[in-house]
């Protein structure tokens, strides 16, 4: 059975691996990271675990929602926050927006590393370039290594990064790469002996360097951990800070929450302070069509730069292309490399 590569294994990457694998496809994954998630990431610190990326998500479509069900069911998924808060001078004020919200329990990651299970995956290997050879497909990672013969592969890396891979097989996937801008964020993280006297799980500042601030112990199963929040830069904000030490954004970052709570509520002096830069964060525009592309010799993308950027969006890009990689008969190019 021919094997389907998948580059990145983020969420798109895994969804797209699981639809294949529910199709009796097999799949190899990579990524340049130790483990699965990408984007949906959580940090382990002493005595505490905060998720430095993707902090909630929703659920709009009726495809991921079906989905959603069964992790909710299984207990690794959890409605969260409560509501989001809007900060509106010095005070703060629920915004009833009537749009559940949900996060992997007992942190972020929990749910990529559920998706990842019984699938093949080599992590730390960083794919720097394709082959096509006949009608297969090698992979050639950065420390020199050649894996394959592919069926096809799908890729799963943010479009910026993936335009490398394609720019040597498809001019016109390049191109389309290549107009998919990714903002970065700057993402802090701090613990505290004492909470914070506020009465918000996940803040919306609307002004000023911060775009959210979340309480990461308010978050199901994470009860046992002190005072712990992960504070997001605006794209602006990162755009503009990008070559600051992750030292300095974080201080930075706590300075403008302390900027904007009343003198009451202002943190203390945190027991341990840090910080990560996402150099593709979001999408700023992403692309317009079906949410992912493919081409006839069974070269993919997917990620949520090709839909509208969020966690589901991401989750329902890879399910879609995975489908999509499926239904290529075996008499097609990407069929005959057995
Ligand atoms: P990624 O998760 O980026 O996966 C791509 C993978 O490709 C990575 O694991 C990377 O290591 C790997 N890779 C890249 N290049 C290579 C290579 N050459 N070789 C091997 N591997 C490679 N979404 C929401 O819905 N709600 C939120 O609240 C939210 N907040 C966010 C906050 C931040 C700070 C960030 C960064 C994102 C947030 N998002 C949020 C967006 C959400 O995280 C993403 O939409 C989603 O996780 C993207 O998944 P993906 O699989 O498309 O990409």
């Amino acid at each position: 059975m021919p094997s389907i590569a998948i580059i990145g294994a983020g969420l798109a990457g895994l969804a797209c691996a699981r639809a294949l694998q529910e199709r009796g496809l097999d799949t190899t994954l990579f990524d340049k990271a130790r483990g699965p998630g990408g984007r949906l990431s959580s940090r382990r610190l002493p005595e505490a675990i905060v998720d430095i990326g993707a902090q909630y998500f929703t659920a709009r479509h009726a495809d991921f929602r079906r989905v959603l069900s069964g992790w909710q069911d299984s207990g690794l998924v959890a409605p969260w926050p409560e509501a989001l808060w809007a900060q509106e001078g010095q005070d703060a004020a629920p915004r009833e927006d009537g749009i559940p919200r949900y996060c992997a329990v007992p942190r972020m990651s929990a749910l990529s590393r559920h998706l990842a299970e019984g699938l093949r995956l080599h992590a730390r290997t960083r794919i720097q370039a394709l082959h096509r050879d006949g009608q297969a497909w090698w992979l050639e990672s950065d420390s020199g290594e050649r894996f394959g013969p592919f069926a096809a592969v799908a890729i799963g890396a943010p479009p910026p990064q993936a335009q490398a891979l394609v720019a040597a097989h498809d001019a016109e996937l390049a191109r389309a790469c290549g107009e998919i801008e990714q903002a970065p964020c700057w993402a802090a993280y701090a613990l505290f002996d004492a909470p914070l006297p506020v009465a918000w799980q996940a803040l919306r500042p609307g002004r000023g360097p911060l775009a959210f601030v979340g309480r990461n112990h308010t978050k199901p199963g994470r009860d046992r951990q002190g005072e712990s929040l992960t504070l997001h830069a605006t794209p602006t904000w990162s755009r503009d800070h990008l070559a600051l030490s992750p030292e300095a954004a974080a201080t930075a970052l706590l300075d403008a929450l302390a900027a904007i709570l009343p003198a009451s509520a202002r943190p203390d002096t945190p027991r341990l302070l840090g910080a990560h830069r996402w150099r593709y964060a979001r999408p700023i525009c992403p692309a317009e069509g079906p949410g992912f592309r493919l081409t006839r010799h069974g070269l993919g993308l997917c990620g949520d730069g090709w839909t509208e950027g969020r966690v589901e969006d991401a989750w329902r890009s890879g399910h879609l292309l995975g489908r999509a990689l499926a239904e290529l008969t075996p008499a097609s190019p990407i069929g005959g490399t057995q």
